[in-house]
């Protein structure tokens, strides 16, 4: 069966809807703490972004996934953070914010479309213009 709601991830669509998220002051109120940050200096931005992989595929992209609603706790990890602030915490958010509908497994390409969401926003907070630590990483 071919999934009807395929679309293509592409970064100009991560990006228009880090900025639509931006219009909602409850998903603005989730910032990464100090704790977060000095996570993901130590783990490596490499590293979160597994995570960021296995919570998706474990806790999100089933066709019914478990405890849904309340899979995604409100602290404890940055990639948790991360998937409030960008509505990818549960199959209602993603529904309302992103027209993936409930009730079916997610697609190869929307598990990769949740991934840049999130992993674009920590980058954003943890950037702040300097981009220090996505520099370390590379080099
Ligand atoms: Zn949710």
């Amino acid at each position: 069966m071919k999934d009807s709601a395929h679309k293509f991830c592409l970064p100009k669509k991560v990006d228009s809807a880090l900025e639509l998220l931006k219009s909602s002051s409850f998903r603005s109120k989730f910032k990464l703490t100090d704790r977060d940050r000095q996570y993901i200096q130590d783990k490596g931005i490499e590293t979160i972004k597994d995570h960021a992989f296995n919570f998706i595929n474990s806790r999100i992209a089933p066709k019914f996934p478990n405890n849904d609603g309340k899979q995604t706790p409100m602290k404890g990890h940055p990639v948790f953070i991360a998937q409030h602030a960008t509505a990818t915490c549960c199959r209602s958010c993603l529904q309302k914010w992103h027209t993936i509908q409930k009730g079916r497994a997610l697609s190869d390409n929307e598990i990769g479309f949740l991934i840049n969401l999130i992993m674009g926003w920590i980058e954003k907070q943890i950037g702040g213009g300097e981009n220090e630590l996505i520099k370390q990483q590379q080099g």
